[in-house]
């Protein structure tokens, strides 16, 4: 700690540390033993110091408070930010996500409005036409018969399938189909008896 220093009247230098430098202050001199008052300037510039002291001490404590406070603000900024971004990312999915239930939901809309009508029209069909036809190609070109015959009998099951029911002309076209396959089959027996014949023949 500082000492300031002033003389006695005796002539010799006094030293006051500065704790004891106050307004009202005084020294004992250890030569002549008088009781000497501090005088003013030291007074004066021990107060200077400590004021500026003081003053630096009070700058220095405002400017931490400065930077606590800068910092708490750009620290509340950016959670803010962060905070506003999680909110546009979950606003953003949820738009997301409405679009694609709003999606499903057309979907599942057309496919509901699109079955009745669907199931309506499968309804209306009628194979009678396709079964006259194919008893007309059975009897003019057997084979093209056939096959019109199995093709039609696919298309009425799917058609069924739809509709929930079977459509009419469906049992015709069965009824073709056996006595379309009725004379293979008789060509068939015909052919291995005729066969079995020819190795009897031949055994015999
Ligand atoms: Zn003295």
């Amino acid at each position: 700690m500082a000492a300031f220093e002033f003389p006695c009247r005796c002539g010799e230098t006094l030293s006051v540390s500065e704790a004891l430098v106050k307004p009202g202050g005084k020294v004992r001199c250890p030569r002549c033993k008088a009781v000497v008052d501090i005088p003013p300037e030291v007074i004066g510039e021990v107060q200077q110091e400590r004021a500026e002291r003081v003053a630096a001490e009070e700058r220095k404590r405002a400017k931490a408070e400065q930077k606590a406070r800068h910092r708490a603000q750009e620290q509340k900024r950016k959670e803010e930010e962060r905070f506003r971004g999680q909110q546009e990312d979950e606003q953003t999915k949820r738009k997301e996500r409405m679009v694609q239930v709003e999606y499903a939901k057309d979907e599942l809309r057309v496919e509901k409005e699109a079955a009745p009508m669907e199931r309506a029209l499968a309804r209306q069909k009628s194979y009678v036409g396709a079964a006259v036809l194919t008893f007309v190609l059975y009897c003019v070109f057997y084979l093209p018969g056939l096959i019109f015959n199995i093709i039609y009998l696919a298309d009425a099951k799917k058609t069924a399938r739809v509709a929930g029911q079977s459509p009419a002309g469906v049992g015709c076209l069965w009824a073709l189909l056996v006595l379309g396959l009725l004379p293979l089959l008789v060509l068939l027996v015909v052919l291995g008896l005729i066969s079995i014949g020819g190795e009897a023949a031949v055994g015999g």
